[in-house]
């Protein structure tokens, strides 16, 4: 249709006022709508043109550039499905896997890219952060901020070493135990000493700015300090924020040290929340009552009596292998819709 159209413009340069003196007013009608027809024919052309050869690039330039938070993962440190698990599905379903719960950070507009703890499942999750914002280096990472010394959360450095990548100096953040810990402990202080990476130390509840659109706030969560202190974090872009707790021992802790769950989601536009265990008797033969990580259900009991606008800011993360709610047509799932809330998904995407 186009290329008919196209053939038949050049006729339009015809000037019409030298051979209109033979013409009655009738065919000069009938040559005017003629002309309408051809002129209106070329203009969509053009139009189309531009929509499919990329001249219309500066309305994909337009499209919003905010920064934005991406799911990396979702699992528990041991990922899904974890070792020892020989039935699981998902070593032969992907769609019945997931990685490492893990944040990515995204500046388009600068082409900054961080990273919200290193995990087991870094080089999948650094390819993911190249899909959506590639770059020309590697690791091309502007920092990653850690919140813990538990495999889950930081073990991915080993591949910034010289045995993989041999990053050069990709700034890390981290509070100051796990500073001490990354400095002094091997294999991890050969990462520093040959500064395939640069420590920065953090301070709790001080925020960091990382450029004009994204900050990140460090703050101190109450979960087993093996190693370290724990973290998380509150990330803010231009418009909005986010808040990523992956590993909590409980709420009520929380609240006997002067920090409400409630308050930090009030300040928040989406949080991401320690959602390890759906409920107690998940793991067969296990009392679950003493295990250090707030169940979901006991999670959508504390929040019961929020504002639906308050429950729709939760997105549990960091789920165990035994965690039904793992799974979207689990009736676990389905009750945490019910309730108002809801689980992250890999791959879901918030501007900030
Ligand atoms: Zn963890
Ligand atoms: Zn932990």
């Amino acid at each position: 249709m186009q290329r008919k159209s196209e053939k038949r413009t050049p006729s339009d340069d015809h000037a019409p006022s030298e051979k209109l003196p033979d013409m009655g007013r009738t065919a000069f009608s009938v040559w005017c709508k003629l002309m309408g027809i051809r002129v209106f024919s070329g203009l969509l052309l053009v139009f189309c043109l531009c929509a499919s050869t990329g001249v219309a690039r500066p309305q994909q330039e337009n499209k919003d550039r905010r920064p934005e938070v991406v799911v990396l993962g979702i699992a528990q440190d041991g990922g899904v499905p974890q070792p020892g698990t020989s039935e699981h599905q998902g070593w032969t379903n992907d769609s019945m896997s997931r990685n490492v719960a893990c944040l990515g950070l995204l500046d388009p507009e600068s082409g900054a890219r961080w990273l919200i703890e290193a995990t087991p499942d870094f080089p999948e999750q650094l390819q993911h952060l190249d899909r959506l914002l590639p770059t020309e280096s590697a690791p091309g990472l502007q920092g990653i901020f850690l919140t813990h010394a538990h495999i889950g959360h930081y073990t991915g450095l080993m591949y910034l070493g010289h045995e993989v990548m041999g990053a050069r100096g990709v700034p890390v953040f981290v509070l100051p135990r796990m500073y001490e810990f990354l400095s002094q402990s091997g294999p991890w202080d050969q990462l520093v000493r040959l500064e395939n990476i640069v420590l920065n130390r953090m301070t709790a509840d001080k925020t960091i700015t990382l450029n004009e659109r994204v900050r990140v706030t460090p703050f101190l969560v109450p979960h087993r300090q093996e190693y370290t202190e724990v973290a998380g974090f509150r990330i803010e872009g231009p418009e909005k924020s986010v808040l990523f707790i992956p590993d909590i021992d409980s709420w009520e802790e929380w609240d006997s040290l002067g920090t409400r769950i409630d308050d930090l989601l009030a300040g928040v536009d989406r949080a991401y929340l320690d959602a390890t265990f759906f409920a107690n008797g998940e793991i067969p033969n296990r009392d679950m009552s003493g295990f250090p990580h707030p169940f979901i259900t006991h999670s959508m009991e504390r929040f019961s009596n929020l504002p639906a606008a308050e429950k729709r800011k939760v997105r549990f993360i960091h789920l165990n292998h035994t965690n039904p709610a793992l799974w979207p047509d689990s009736d676990a799932r389905l009750r945490i819709l019910q309730n108002g809330f809801n689980v992250a998904e890999e791959g879901e995407r918030f501007k900030l």
